[in-house]
C-alpha cells in the first residue's frame, strides 16, 4: 500500500510502498478516505528539535482521519466492516491511576498515532478497536476527517461555563477558530479573537463566530475589549496559539475570577507575570488531546444540533500531492488541510 512515510532523520517526508499491516485481535483495520494535516505534522516535516527527540523513523506518520472498518480483529465484535468512523489517536494503556479513575486522556503511558506508532497517512492503518469513534450520518467525511482538531477546541471550549460570558482566544488557527464557534454556540456573549497573521483574522470574520477579530500586532487589547463594551475583563481566556505574548494579554485582560484554558503549546522558557495570576485569583486548566471519550460523544452532538464548522476546511490535495498540503500549511494561509485517500 501506499503510505506517507519519515523515512529518514531530515527534513522532509517520502511517499512509499509499504505492507499493509494486519490488525491484532482487539484491533481494527481501517481504510483511510481523508486524512488532515496537524500542526504537529508540520514539524514532523520540518524535523524540528521536539520532532527529532520524540520520533524514531521510518514511521507513517498522521493522526487525523476518517475512514471505513477494512477488517475486525479476531475480538472486536462491537464494529463491522464497511462502518464509517474516526478515531482517538491518542493510545492509552488501560492499567495506570488516570486510566482507571476516568482520566485516560491523562494516561501515564500515552502512545500517539503517527508519533509513537503508524499512522493514518496511508491507505489503511490499525487503531485499537476502543479508539475507533463511528460516524453518526450527520457528520460528513470531511468533518469527520477533522474529529482530532475539533476535539481539542471542544474539550477546551466545554472546560469552563461560557453561557452569558465574554470570551478571548488567543490563536485563530483552526482549533482557534473551531473552539470560538463552539463558545458562541454555546452561548457566550463575546467572542473576541486574536491572531498576528491577517489570513487567519480573515477566515475568523468569514466564519461569522466572533465579536471581533483583532490584529495582535500593536493591540492595545484593553482599550479595543472597552470599545467593544466588554469593560468587566474576560471571564473565560483560551490560549491557542502557544505564543508568550498572546499569554501576556490575556492574562492582562482577564477579570478576577477568570477562567483560563491552556491549549497552545508554549515554550519553557515563556514568562509569566504571577502576580496576575495570584491576585486576581485566575484558575488555568491545561488541556491535552480529547476526553475519552466524552469529548467525542460532545462533538458528534454538537454537529448533530446543527454547529457548523465546515468553513474551517479551505484546501484539498490528493494525497500524491501532500508536498502541496504540507507547503499550504507552511505559509499559515490556509484553514484545514485534507488529503484524499480514495
Ligand atoms: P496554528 O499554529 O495553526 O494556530 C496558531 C495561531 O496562533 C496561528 O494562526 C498564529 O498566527 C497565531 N499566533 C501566533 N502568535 C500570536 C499572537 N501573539 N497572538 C495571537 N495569535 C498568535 O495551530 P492550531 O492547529 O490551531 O493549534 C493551536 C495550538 O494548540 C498550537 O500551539 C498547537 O501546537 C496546540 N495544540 C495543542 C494540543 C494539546 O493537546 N494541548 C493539541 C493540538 C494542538
Ligand atoms: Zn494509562
Amino acid at each position: 500500500m501506499k503510505a506517507i512515510v519519515k523515512q529518514y532523520p531530515k527534513e522532509g517526508l517520502w511517499l512509499q510502498d509499504v505492507p499493509c499491516p494486519k490488525p491484532g485481535p482487539n484491533e481494527v483495520l481501517i481504510k483511510v478516505r481523508k486524512a488532515a494535516i496537524c500542526g504537529t505534522d508540520l514539524h514532523i516535516y520540518q524535523w524540528d528539535s521536539w520532532a527529532q527527540k520524540t520520533l524514531k523513523t521510518p514511521l507513517v506518520i498522521g493522526h487525523e482521519f476518517m475512514g471505513e472498518v477494512a477488517e475486525l480483529g479476531s475480538a472486536v465484535h462491537s464494529l463491522k466492516v464497511g462502518q464509517r468512523v474516526s478515531g482517538e489517536g491518542h493510545i492509552t494503556c488501560g492499567k495506570c491511576r488516570n486510566c482507571r479513575t476516568g482520566t485516560q486522556h491523562l494516561c501515564a503511558h500515552t502512545q500517539g498515532t503517527g508519533i509513537q506508532r503508524h499512522g493514518c497517512f496511508a491507505e489503511f492503518f490499525t487503531l485499537p478497536a476502543e479508539n475507533v469513534y463511528p460516524l453518526s450520518d450527520a457528520i460528513d467525511d470531511e468533518l469527520g476527517a477533522i474529529c482530532d482538531p475539533f476535539g481539542n477546541a471542544v474539550h477546551t471550549a466545554l472546560s469552563f461555563d461560557l453561557v452569558g460570558e465574554d470570551i478571548l482566544i488567543t490563536g485563530a488557527g483552526p482549533i482557534g477558530l473551531m473552539a470560538a464557534a463552539v463558545a458562541k454556540r454555546c452561548g457566550a456573549r463575546n467572542v473576541v479573537i486574536t491572531d498576528i497573521n491577517p489570513h487567519r483574522l480573515q477566515l475568523a470574520k468569514k466564519l461569522g463566530c466572533c465579536t471581533a477579530a483583532l490584529d495582535a500586532n500593536d493591540l492595545n487589547l484593553k482599550k479595543e475589549l472597552h470599545a467593544l463594551g466588554i469593560n468587566d475583563g474576560i471571564a473565560v481566556g483560551m490560549e491557542m496559539s502557544g505564543s508568550p505574548a498572546a499569554l501576556a494579554d490575556m492574562l492582562d485582560a482577564m477579570q478576577p475570577n477568570g477562567k483560563v484554558a491552556l491549549l497552545g503549546i508554549l515554550a519553557p522558557s515563556t514568562k509569566v507575570d504571577w502576580d496576575l495570576i495570584v491576585f486576581k485569583g485566575l484558575h488555568l486548566k491545561g488541556i491535552y488531546g480529547r476526553e475519552m471519550f466524552r469529548t467525542w460523544d460532545q462533538m458528534q452532538r454538537l454537529l448533530e444540533g446543527g454547529l457548523d464548522i465546515g468553513g474551517i476546511i479551505t484546501h484539498h490535495y490528493p494525497y500524491e500531492e501532500f508536498e502541496k498540503g504540507f507547503a499550504a500549511m507552511a505559509t499559515g494561509e490556509s484553514g484545514k488541510v485534507i488529503l484524499e485517500w480514495s
